[in-house]
């Protein structure tokens, strides 16, 4: 199946996830992540209405976006090193995977304007996550005031590797909860209205539960 394919099959789960969670589909948005594939793919992606792109690392992010023709906006979703931040920051339109100060200061002393990011939260405490903990998420974003371009849109999670539909609904569910928990708040700099969670095998549950941003690697652009 080309990419063309995969990607209605997609659109249709995506709607049927949303009817049944009693949403629009237009809330959603897939972050095509194509860390796994050649230019020519991406392209493909980009060329279906994927335009979203998401890579994990910087050298690929660099060099799919000089290559790729038409409307592309870039997603970071991997572990981003400190040091590494001057060399991608203001290439990109989103960061998913915001785990610490350090780097958030890093961020505002490279970026050249606001940054949107999501706070990347380890909600099931597997031990090799990277993420905030659920505990320290308030505390986390309270300190991230300090740094004026990091503008915190939202909450981003990795579910654990599992076919289990309990675990997974519920790692979704209190990452949602969580940015119930921030609204109360009222932090000027996090209006944390997106959910980034979901990827190819659990996507149609992230919806369910509130994803507006949804990352799908291998069941759109391959492997
Ligand atoms: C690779 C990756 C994805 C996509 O994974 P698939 O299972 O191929 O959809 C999503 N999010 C992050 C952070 C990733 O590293």
């Amino acid at each position: 199946m080309d990419v063309i394919e995969k990607g209605k099959r997609i659109k249709m789960n995506i709607n049927a996830a949303s009817a049944r969670a009693g949403r629009s589909a237009d809330d959603v948005t897939v972050v095509a992540v194509t860390k796994y594939v050649t230019n020519e793919r991406a392209q493909e992606a980009a060329d279906a209405g994927f335009f979203h792109l998401g890579e994990n690392r910087l050298e690929g992010l660099l060099e799919k976006k000089e290559v790729l023709t038409g409307q592309t906006v870039w997603h970071f979703i991997g572990s981003l090193q400190s040091r590494k931040v001057k060399d991608v920051i203001n290439d990109i339109d989103y960061l998913h995977s915001l785990d610490r100060l350090s780097l958030a200061k890093e961020i505002n002393k490279r970026a050249d304007g606001e940054i949107k990011c999501f706070v990347q939260v380890n909600v099931s405490g597997e031990e090799q996550k990277h993420g905030i903990s659920p505990e320290n998420i308030i505390e986390f974003i309270d300190q991230l005031s300090k740094y004026d371009k990091i503008k915190v849109v939202g909450l981003m999670t990795m579910a654990p590797h599992t076919t289990d539909e309990k675990i997974l609904r519920k790692c979704f569910k209190d990452l949602s909860k969580l940015k119930e928990t921030i609204h109360t708040h009222g932090f000027l700099h996090a209006p944390c209205t997106e959910l980034s969670m979901g990827m190819s095998n659990d996507y149609e549950i992230a919806i369910e539960e509130g994803a507006t941003f949804v990352r799908i690697g291998s069941a759109l652009v391959g492997e």
